[in-house]
């Protein structure tokens, strides 16, 4: 009786092995919870796509997968380099998620300067070395004005670069003290002012247009606008400037006139304008003036040269002197408060 017992005890547990072998054998275990995985990644895991599956099978345990793949700003195609760059740097979730979306994720080191640059709205990402550089060597200056002045290529000196205006970009192209005509540039489609817009020099055609509408539209308001200087050939600016120079001396001459090659004159996209009685020195305080500057954009012109932003555009505060950029580009600039500068370098250039 007892080897009977024995016998059956033997294959009841060999039967209950085999049993418990045979259940693993056909259910394998989910190999992310073998990798250490919590049932909830998992489902999230099993969302995405094979790519990204298999990726998470090659590497090791990632703890913060939930926070990633939970993140609104969450885009599948970058999850390989969160992971990369969040083990390389021990940023955090956010910061990482930020740098690879906005497809900064191709340097070598991200301290919290680098990182504070990058969240700026302005930041232009091949504009970093400058920005540090130019932060180091104005230890004082808060981030935002490092990237306002960068932009601005204040950390070149003025008439140092040369750079060649790209003439492609028709209406919105540059000049300034970085940015240079050539001395035989004369721009396409040069109109004659009628004598009673202004002084019958030339102007670009489609400008010359805009400004008679706003010219028109002040006339409805009882107001007189007056062009007193609109395009101005290269030499004729070389003539201009050289006196200013005999007379004032050439760091006086600079913050009032540009070299020749320099002044958006010659691109006849700009004037200066005044009214029949007044001065370039009086029109700030005219009735046409308050009503030019809030106006001015509707027509696609800019004030070129704004009170307290003489350091960036190189130039006094000019009332006088409106540059034409469009109906869009103008409004996004008076709305802002943007410098030519500022607004070229970041959604022109
Ligand atoms: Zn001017």
């Amino acid at each position: 009786m007892k080897k009977v017992l024995g016998l059956l005890c033997i294959i009841f547990i060999t039967l209950t092995v085999f049993l418990v072998w045979k259940q693993n054998k056909s259910e394998p275990k989910n190999p992310y919870l073998e990798k250490g995985y919590t049932e909830e990644e998992v489902r999230k895991i099993e969302t995405l796509n094979e790519a990204n599956q298999s990726y998470l099978l090659e590497t090791d345990y990632q703890s913060n997968i939930l926070e990633y793949l939970s993140a609104t700003d969450f885009k599948e195609e970058n999850l390989k380099e969160y992971i990369r760059l969040g083990l390389l740097y021990g940023l955090s979730i956010e910061d990482t998620m930020y740098i690879v979306n906005h497809q900064y994720n191709d340097i070598e080191t991200y301290d919290a300067k680098t990182v504070a640059f990058m969240h700026e709205p302005y930041y232009i990402h091949e504009y970093l070395e400058r920005y540090l550089n130019y932060s180091n060597n104005h230890q004082d200056f808060e981030t935002s004005s490092v990237i306002t002045n960068v932009n601005s290529n204040l950390d070149y000196a003025f008439y140092t670069q040369d750079y060649t205006v790209d003439l492609d970009k028709r209406y919105l192209i540059l000049v300034n003290k970085y940015y240079k005509l050539s001395s035989d540039y004369v721009p396409d489609n040069l109109v004659t002012i009628e004598a009673k817009y202004g002084k019958s020099l030339s102007l670009e055609s489609t400008v010359y247009e805009q400004y008679k509408l706003m010219w028109n539209a002040a006339k409805q308001e009882g107001l007189n606008l007056y062009i007193c200087s609109p395009y101005r050939s290269y030499s004729t600016q070389l003539g201009l400037y050289n006196n200013y120079v005999a007379q004032d001396g050439k760091v006086a001459a600079d913050t009032y006139s540009a070299r020749a090659g320099y002044s958006e004159h010659q691109t006849g996209l700009a004037f200066d304008v005044i009214t029949p009685t007044s001065t370039l020195a009086t029109f700030q305080y005219t009735k046409e003036f308050e009503w030019i500057k809030v106006h001015a954009h509707e027509y696609g012109f800019i004030l070129r040269y704004p009170e307290g932003k003489e350091y960036l555009t190189g130039y006094v505060y000019e009332p006088w002197h409106y540059r034409y950029v469009g109906v869009d580009v103008a409004t996004k600039i008076y709305e802002t408060g943007l410098t030519y500068e500022e607004y070229y370098a970041y959604y022109v250039r």
